[in-house]
């Protein structure tokens, strides 16, 4: 499909943040326009198949507690799920610590679980039910500190967190020195408590796919990459697109680059390597925790929760580190983790992604400008969470805010 020379929007980049843009801007009447630079739609919700096995770029999950997932068809997606807990092993013991509601039968392992003094145990408990259940205001108005700052404050010991908060947010925030924002680690922890993590049957891509499709094909152009963009005009090698409005929904290096009032934080990267076993050790979906010294930040047998990542039956297994690692380098790590031989492991691929989320750093700027005058105007999880709910999030407020410019009569009073 040829893009048109003319669009009442245009919107730049078809990740997530872009395609809730889109979907609201189309809902509301205006003739919208998407122009994609890669080959799919969903940006960094990108899957391939390999020897069969769906494999994502980077192991990442879709949490349902996240508000934004109610913009989804969920029983389309087909999710599999995993328990809420993780995997930890302590001097080689493996310990379970899974949420009761998940599973009753596994509470007297987690009460034991080698978490500290019962007191610590408590903080945990009690850090949960506060980020889990208290209003988000309330949480958002204590000062924001550094997460391990704010987890020690919490009164977590010395034990949950090593062996559990820290590899568990590790794997999440993409850091292990938690100088992530307290105020993000709440929000994200209320999602944990609230809602349940899966993968959809198609593997993550799925999600945007889903979402372009409601978009409609026509108006997404793929392998279209904007070169610059400048009040009612974006630039691609095709020649000039004009419109009203133009929304850029890149990732945050590219809108920096785009956009010279946009400042793109520290990017995080994460390595994963997949491998393939020939049955799962485990008889539950769960998140094996990286060890306290370990290159691994978490290692986990997607087909446990997710079994159509598999063509046959066989257990695929996602194990993700920090810096850039080989496989040979983590191979012993892996087997270890899931207590089976290394030679059993056999290595699918590996994939880096040096761009998977912006860093959120104290103090938290939640909702960040999204119109930038001019009839231009940025989204993106940068705008407001580094995840797939603040991507999905910035894309609504954008929307509302050019159709206050566009359309006021479509925008409820208040929102
Ligand atoms: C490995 C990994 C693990 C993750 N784990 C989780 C997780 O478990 N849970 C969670 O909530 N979040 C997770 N995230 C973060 C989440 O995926 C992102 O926050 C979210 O997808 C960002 O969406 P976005 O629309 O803001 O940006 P993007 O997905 O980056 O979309 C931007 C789009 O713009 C396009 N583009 C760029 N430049 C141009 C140009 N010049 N012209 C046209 N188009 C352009 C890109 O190709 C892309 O499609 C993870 C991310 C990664 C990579």
């Amino acid at each position: 499909m040829p893009v048109p020379t003319r669009a009442e929007v245009v919107v730049v980049g078809a990740g997530l943040a872009g395609l809730s843009a889109a979907i609201r801007l189309r809902a509301a009447g205006c003739d919208v326009q998407m122009l994609e630079s890669g080959g799919h739609a969903g940006g960094r919700l990108a899957t391939d198949r390999i020897d069969g096995f769906v494999v994502d770029r980077g192991f990442q999950v879709l949490n349902a507690g996240y508000p934004r997932a109610a913009d989804l068809d969920l029983p389309a997606l087909e999710l599999g799920w995993f328990l809420r807990g993780a995997v930890l092993r302590v001097d080689g013991r493996v310990h379970r610590v899974v949420d009761p509601r998940s599973r009753l039968a596994a509470a007297p392992g987690t009460i034991a679980a080698p978490l500290g003094s019962l007191r610590e145990k408590a903080a945990l408990l009690a850090f949960s039910l506060r980020a889990g259940y208290s209003p988000v205001r309330r949480s958002l108005r204590r000062p924001d500190r550094p997460a391990e700052q704010a987890l020690r404050d919490a009164g977590i010991g010395e034990q949950a967190l090593e062996r559990f908060l820290r590899p568990f947010l590790a794997g999440v925030l993409l850091e292990r020195e938690l100088v992530t924002s307290g105020h993000y680690v709440d929000l994200l922890w209320r999602s944990f408590v609230r809602g349940r993590i899966g993968l959809p049957a198609g593997g993550m891509q799925a999600i945007g796919a889903q979402l372009a499709a409601r978009v409609g094909a026509d108006r997404v152009h793929l392998d279209t990459p904007v070169r610059s963009v400048a009040p009612g005009a974006v630039t691609t090698d095709e020649g000039v697109l004009r419109s009203d409005a133009v929304v850029v929904a890149t990732d945050p290096g590219t809108a920096a680059r785009l956009l010279p009032r946009i400042e793109a934080s520290a990017p995080r990267q994460v390595t994963t390597h997949l491998h393939v076993l020939p049955a799962s050790p485990w008889h539950e979906p769960l998140i094996v925790l990286g060890q306290p010294g370990g290159r691994l930040v978490n290692s986990v047998v997607l087909t446990d929760a997710q079994p159509r990542y598999s063509p046959d039956g066989r257990a695929l297994v996602a194990s993700s580190t920090l810096c850039p690692t080989s496989e040979a380098e983590v191979r012993a790590e892996v087997a270890a983790a899931h207590g089976v031989g290394s030679s059993d492991l056999e290595h699918l691929t590996t994939v880096t992604v040096t761009g998977a989320q912006p860093a959120a750093l104290p103090p938290l700027a939640l909702r960040r400008p999204v119109d930038l005058g001019d009839g231009i105007y940025v989204c993106g999880d940068h705008r407001d969470t580094p995840s797939i709910q603040g991507a999905m999030a910035s894309g609504a407020r954008t929307a509302r805010a050019v159709l206050r410019a566009l359309r006021p009569s479509a925008v409820p009073r208040g929102a």
